[in-house]
């Protein structure tokens, strides 16, 4: 199928994009990679008049090294995200969480930005921000506010940024201890069925502190806070204590209690590899 008529802007400067938002109301959308915008264009499951394509805003893009650890551009794609050495030092997180999303083609053009905002439930770079405890910087026509990434996931494709704001950067502590990060999906590049997403600080041969945030579990990318906290303590409570934390949903994938089981087997195999590696 194609996508409905829609008329095209491409501003040069992020106050134009705002000033264009404000003016096309509820009717304007936009555009960054557009690997999920324009498939859902093509489907006719959008149907925005006004495409306001934030490619030229060279203020969304890039990605620096900060005292406190990495800033990372909304534009900037996911690729060159997977691939940078800043990021690899600094939040290496998001280095092992970038191989898992879609393909190659997919994420030469799709953004760092544009998978936040999208918020698949499933989706991993938006749990590997929650667990790396983000800033989100945002700028809307009443100007910059920064939202803390665990409030910034409401549910399905919701966020808590308002139709005329613009995400425009990240700001992420430098990351603690070693990354734990795994996924369970049909075929590789696919969207997880259950992930996990997160860090452990390491002492006397056991975790002695951790972040566990899951993902394609719920309807949003879920910080295991329980979890984490009896972590440390015992392995076996942890895993007891995910039912507390999550509150899987089925989907075409799998059954609410499937969920639930695989968050729990991947915090098994997630610590193990983690011991394996230390030993
Ligand atoms: C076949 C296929 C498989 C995929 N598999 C995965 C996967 O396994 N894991 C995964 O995480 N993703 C997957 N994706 C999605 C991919 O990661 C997208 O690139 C991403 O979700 C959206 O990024 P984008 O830059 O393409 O955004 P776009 O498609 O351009 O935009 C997505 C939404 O975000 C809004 N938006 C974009 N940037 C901003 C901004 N800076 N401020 C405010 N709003 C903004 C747009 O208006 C739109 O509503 C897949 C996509 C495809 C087509």
């Amino acid at each position: 199928m194609k996508a409905p008529p829609f008329r095209y802007a491409r501003p040069r400067t992020l106050d134009a994009a705002l000033q264009l938002l404000a003016k096309g109301g509820g009717e304007a959308r936009l555009l960054a990679g557009g690997q999920s915008l324009v498939p859902a264009l093509n489907m006719r499951l959008l149907e925005p008049t006004l495409l306001i394509d934030i490619n030229g805003l060279d203020e969304l893009n890039g990605i620096s090294e900060s005292r406190s650890g990495v800033r990372i551009g909304a534009l900037t794609r996911q690729a060159v995200l997977g691939a940078s050495d800043i990021v690899a030092r600094r939040a290496p997180l998001l280095t092992t969480a970038v191989p898992f999303i879609a393909h190659e083609a997919i994420r030469n053009r799709g953004t760092f930005g544009g998978s936040l905002v999208q918020a698949d439930p499933a989706a991993e770079l938006p749990a590997c921000v929650v667990a790396l405890d983000a800033q989100l910087e945002i700028a809307g026509p009443r100007g910059r506010r920064c939202v803390a990434a665990r409030d910034f996931f409401k549910g399905v494709y919701e966020t808590a940024l308002a139709r005329d704001e613009i995400l425009v950067a990240a700001e992420i502590p430098a990351q603690r201890g070693v990354t734990l990060f795994l996924e369970l999906a049909r075929r590789q590049g696919d969207y997880a069925i259950a992930g996990l997403a997160g860090w452990a600080a390491l002492q006397h041969g056991w975790i002695a502190e951790a972040r566990l945030v899951f993902f394609g579990t719920d309807i949003r990318a879920v910080e295991a806070k329980t979890a984490s906290a009896a972590l440390p303590t015992s392995l076996e409570a942890a895993i007891a204590a995910l039912d507390r934390d999550l509150m899987p949903v089925a989907d075409i994938n799998a059954s609410a209690a499937m969920k639930r089981h695989l968050a729990g087997a991947l915090l098994r195999r997630a610590c193990a590899k983690v011991m394996a590696r230390a030993a």
